[in-house]
């Protein structure tokens, strides 16, 4: 772990570090109060910190305050360390944000059992923030091609339509559906048909710019969100979507195959919402079904209320 070690007493300092680094620790030095604050600060934060009492410059308890109104995923760890063995001095540390309290002068043992627990603390904190975050991903993630699921995608949409809204921009969208896709899964099989849509996910999200985005709506359906500059024509941003996805041909196990998108495109302003925006851009791609497919098509007009 790395471990700091804020106290201003030159030798008990030294005999800390010669403690920790024994139990293969790296050591971090502060030699008062606002040095330690100083080194507490994320991203470079320690794991554990063992914090003296009272020190120049800043009071530990005040260190204390202070680095526990930082917002962060990762809490260090912190051990009081004290002459002041009094219960209203401990409680008063713990309530300041201490884990632990060491009181002074230390036993080495002691100092290793409780430096021990804070590390099985943290280790289980860590994978705590992991299974989380790995929770996250999945409910926002589709499986099969690792894009933003229809949930996530939609958020995003709602997100960048507000944002739209507050800076008067415009914002487009393109509902891709991949043209007779059933007929890949009844030649080649499922498996080919799945390859399909992993690369064709690949080639989207190579050909999109990056703050567009991209998610799959479910079955072969994919939703563009491209925010975009007045003038630009968003009909033909994705005109050079359909001809990028035709003329890329997807590697699979049953060969190389080529499929062709529909797009139905749509355009909000500031006043249009989400289903609005969804509704006008299902209408644009049944046109582009409709005419013969492998092109995009646009909402007739700019989607308003
Ligand atoms: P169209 O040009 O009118 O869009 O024809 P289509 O065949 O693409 O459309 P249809 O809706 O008839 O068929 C969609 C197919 O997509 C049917 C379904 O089995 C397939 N599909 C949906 N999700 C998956 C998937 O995750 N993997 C595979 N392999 N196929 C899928
Ligand atoms: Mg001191
Ligand atoms: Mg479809
Ligand atoms: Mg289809």
């Amino acid at each position: 772990m790395r471990i700091l070690i804020a106290e201003d007493d030159c030798t008990t300092r030294k005999t800390l570090a010669g403690v920790l680094k024994k139990n293969g620790h790296e050591v971090l030095e502060a030699v008062n109060g606002a040095e330690a604050l100083q080194s507490m600060q994320p991203p470079d934060a320690p794991d554990l910190a063992i914090v003296d009492w009272i020190m120049p410059e800043m009071e530990g308890l005040e260190v204390l305050r202070r680095v526990r109104a930082i917002q962060t995923d990762r809490p260090i760890y912190i051990i009081m360390l004290t002459i002041k063995g009094d219960k209203a001095d401990i409680i008063a540390g713990l309530e300041a944000g201490a884990d632990d309290y060491l009181p002074k002068p230390f036993d080495h043992g002691e100092l290793s059992a409780r430096v021990e627990v804070g590390r099985r603390l943290l280790e289980m904190q860590g994978k705590l923030i992991e299974a989380r975050n790995a929770l996250a991903h999945e409910a926002t993630h589709d499986p099969l091609t690792g894009m933003l699921n229809r949930r996530a995608i939609l958020n995003h949409l709602h997100k960048e339509l507000s944002r739209a809204r507050r800076h008067g921009g415009l914002l487009g969208i393109g509902m891709c559906d991949i043209d007779h896709f059933k007929r890949v899964n009844d030649t080649y099989g499922h498996q080919t048909g799945d390859e399909v849509l992993c690369g064709l996910t690949h080639i989207l999200s190579e050909s999109i710019r990056e703050y567009d985005s991209l998610g799959r709506m479910g079955g072969e359906e994919f939703l563009v969100i491209t925010p975009m500059k007045a003038g630009t024509d968003p009909a033909s941003v994705f005109d050079r979507l359909c001809t990028q996805v035709a003329e890329s041909p997807i590697t699979t196990r049953s060969g190389a195959l080529s499929v062709t998108l529909s797009i139905g495109a749509a355009y909000a302003t500031a006043e249009s919402t989400v289903d609005e925006l969804l509704e006008a851009a299902d209408a644009a791609l049944y046109r582009a079904k409709k005419e013969g497919r492998n092109r995009a098509c646009l909402s007739e007009e700019r989607v308003r209320r």
